[in-house]
């Protein structure tokens, strides 16, 4: 909470209860929610708050870095209120996307360099398979 109120202050943005709601949702769970199911979870408490609003206020949120988007390869994206780079794998039947703990591919961006010119600042790795519970269903 604190931390947007700092983030926007500094970039002289409008902190707008809608912007605050899409974050403090986005902090609350770790499922990775589409701009959809983020604006479906906020309708009973934001009945006025519009798709296209809950799409602005994610915007502004990635643009400043508070928010992390995520391109598993689906239609549309999934967010992130966890910027640090952490890897995630991805429910090829049910589409659940999750957090990989305890591994990281910090050392890969040097690697990386070392095969182009380029200087390396982060990386954006995701894992696809079928999780524990498609598992049993199939
Ligand atoms: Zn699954
Ligand atoms: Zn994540």
């Amino acid at each position: 909470m604190d931390n947007i109120t700092k983030v926007f202050k500094e970039k002289k943005l409008k902190l707008t209860p809608q912007r605050i709601a899409v974050y403090k949702y986005l902090q609350s769970t770790k499922a990775h929610p589409s701009a959809e199911t983020i604006y479906k979870s906020l309708q009973a408490d934001y009945p006025t708050m519009s798709l296209a609003t809950v799409y602005k206020a994610l915007k502004t949120l990635v643009e400043v870095d508070l928010v992390q988007e995520l391109n598993v390869g689906e239609g549309n994206f999934r967010y992130d209120a966890n910027v640090v780079s952490h890897p995630h794998i991805c429910c090829l039947h049910c589409h659940i996307v999750e957090d990989i703990e305890g591994i990281t591919f910090e050392g890969i961006n040097k690697d990386v360099q070392n095969y182009t010119d380029f200087d390396v600042y982060s990386n954006q790795v995701y894992f696809y398979g079928v999780c524990s519970t498609c598992k049993e269903e199939i």
